[in-house]
């Protein structure tokens, strides 16, 4: 009988490939993980029990079949471990790198609920499909027929590249438009380095593009190309804008120079981390070096700018959140990363105005946590006569994103939105309130994730294919 591989979780510790010592990852925009030698990929594999009912796989957004690519992994099978984890996520290898594993399928892992340490599944994802780029088995896509139709997707985000793939496979002529220059949406521009490197981004925008799905680049929507006119040029359009519209704060002082939106900064970094001449970065609007930064906000997006801060050399970095560590949205293992590297973190702390023409400080407001709110969140409330000032000669507020207004810019009153601005879609269908216009990622979901973007621009793209295949049925009857 054979040996078995598997369910040595009591034996086998869990092991992270090892981060780099924060002086030295503190200083450059690689990625702070190393790679799992193969070894090690296939002994932390082999620690999965196999569970009949996965909870990793139900709480994987995607549903990726885990217990099976673990498996063929601790057996040293890495092509079919590919092959099967590829067919449910179209970039295992970003997902790997920058899921909330701890939200999603690690923090549903059977054998940490016994006090055993998860299975590192974000990593073995990316060591298969790291291995399969290596190894050249990650091709681009040769569908079997070309098919008439044409899909014109608007953003080259998750969501809109996801939904690129699946139609090309099927054999549709897909067109991307984006107004950036390069594709890839907030994986390209909005995420640092250090958390995702901008190769692995671009060498899938490069494989798309020699799959045969067209990028009109520098190309907006409402501005240079009407949505109208795409409506006309294609059989079905998908909507994957993302959210862009920075959350402000009202607040006296507001105006100064030196204070500047989380999506500006990160973006002017990621160029720079390209060697793009960026004029804002070259005069010092938006370079941290130096300077006594202070980050507003407590998400995902806070800690991307404290930990770019420390990178570009600033001479301090503090993190200013009106609730608690507990109570805070971003993840606990970026906020450790964050303080290993050398930011501080200041908690129950509020900005109630700014100093100075060019901003030379935070008024800040301590807070204490109060009764719960409708949502069960314990609400934050001022402690009168405990105000004080945090110095700051660069301010960047990170404080959420909400959606452009489309029906309006785009001229499509009858496009539905809800309350908050995001597009109404059908929930599984994904079309929008206007036939043949379907929505996807972030501009339905508001502000979430690229693995949720990914299985939206599946699913939309697979209703697409539906409803093209039933019309070509009924043309041929
Ligand atoms: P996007 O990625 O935003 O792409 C939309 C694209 O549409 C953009 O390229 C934009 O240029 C284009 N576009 C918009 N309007 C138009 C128009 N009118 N015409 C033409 N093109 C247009 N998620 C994670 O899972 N893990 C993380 O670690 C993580 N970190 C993040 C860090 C930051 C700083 C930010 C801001 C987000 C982070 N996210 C993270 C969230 C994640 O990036 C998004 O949820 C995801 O990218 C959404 O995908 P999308 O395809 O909907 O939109
Ligand atoms: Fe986990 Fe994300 Fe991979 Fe799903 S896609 S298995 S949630 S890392
Ligand atoms: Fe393996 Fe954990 Fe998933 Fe169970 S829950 S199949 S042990 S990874």
């Amino acid at each position: 009988m054979a040996k078995q591989p598997m369910l040595k979780f009591v034996t086998v510790a869990r092991d992270m490939p090892e981060k780099r010592p924060p002086d030295l990852r503190a200083h450059d925009f690689g990625e702070i993980y190393r790679e799992y030698a193969d070894a090690k990929a296939a002994e932390q594999s082999a620690r999965c029990s196999q569970c009949g009912v996965p909870y990793c796989q139900s709480h994987c957004p995607l549903h990726n079949n885990i217990p099976d690519w673990l498996r063929l992994t601790a057996e040293g099978r890495l092509e079919e471990a590919y092959a099967i984890s590829q067919s449910t996520n179209t970039f295992p290898e970003i997902c790997g790198r920058i899921c909330p594993q701890d939200r999603l399928c690690e923090g549903n892992c059977v054998i940490e609920q016994s006090g055993h340490g998860t299975v590192t599944i974000g990593a073995v994802e990316k060591y298969i499909t790291d291995t399969a780029w290596e190894k050249g088995w990650v091709k681009p896509v040769q569908p079997a027929q070309e098919r008439s139709e044409s899909v014109g997707i608007i953003g080259a985000g998750p969501g809109g590249l996801a939904a690129a793939d699946m139609l090309r496979r099927a054999g549709v002529q897909v067109t991307v438009y984006d107004r950036y220059d390069r594709g890839g949406g907030l994986m390209t521009y909005g995420i640092p380095g250090f958390k995702l490197e901008k190769d692995v981004v671009m060498r899938r925008v490069d494989q798309l593009e020699q799959s045969g799905v067209q990028f009109r680049l520098n190309c907006e929507v409402g501005r240079d190309i009407s949505f109208a006119e795409l409506r006309e040029s294609h059989d079905a359009v998908l909507i994957a804008t993302g959210v862009y519209k920075s959350r402000d704060l009202q607040a006296p002082g507001i105006g100064a120079n030196g204070i500047v939106r989380a999506i500006d900064f990160l973006t002017a970094s990621n160029r720079k981390g390209f060697g793009d001449a960026v004029e804002t970065f070259d005069d010092g609007e938006l370079n941290a070096e130096g300077k006594k930064v202070v980050v507003i906000g407590g998400g995902d997006t806070a800690m991307d700018c404290v930990r770019t801060s420390i990178r570009q050399g600033a001479e301090s970095v503090k993190c200013l959140y009106r609730r608690d560590r507990t109570n805070m949205p971003g993840s606990q293992r970026e906020v450790q990363n964050a303080e290993e590297e050398g930011v501080e973190f200041v908690w129950l702390s509020a900005p109630k105005g700014f100093h100075g023409e060019s901003v030379a400080g935070v008024m800040v407001s301590k807070m204490r946590l109060g009764a719960p709110d409708a949502t069960g969140r314990q609400s934050p409330e001022i402690i009168e006569g405990a105000d004080y000032v945090e110095d700051a000669d660069l301010v960047i507020m990170a404080l959420g994103f909400e959606p452009e207004d489309l029906p309006t810019l785009w001229g499509q009153p009858e496009l539905e939105v809800t309350r908050w601005g995001t597009v109404k879609a059908d929930f599984r269908t994904h079309e929008t309130s206007l036939p043949g216009v379907y929505a996807a990622g972030d501009i339905v979901r508001g502000a979430s994730l690229v693995v949720w973007a990914i299985r939206d621009g599946r699913e939309a793209a697979a209703a697409i294919l539906d409803r093209m295949n039933a019309s070509a049925r009924v043309a041929a009857e």
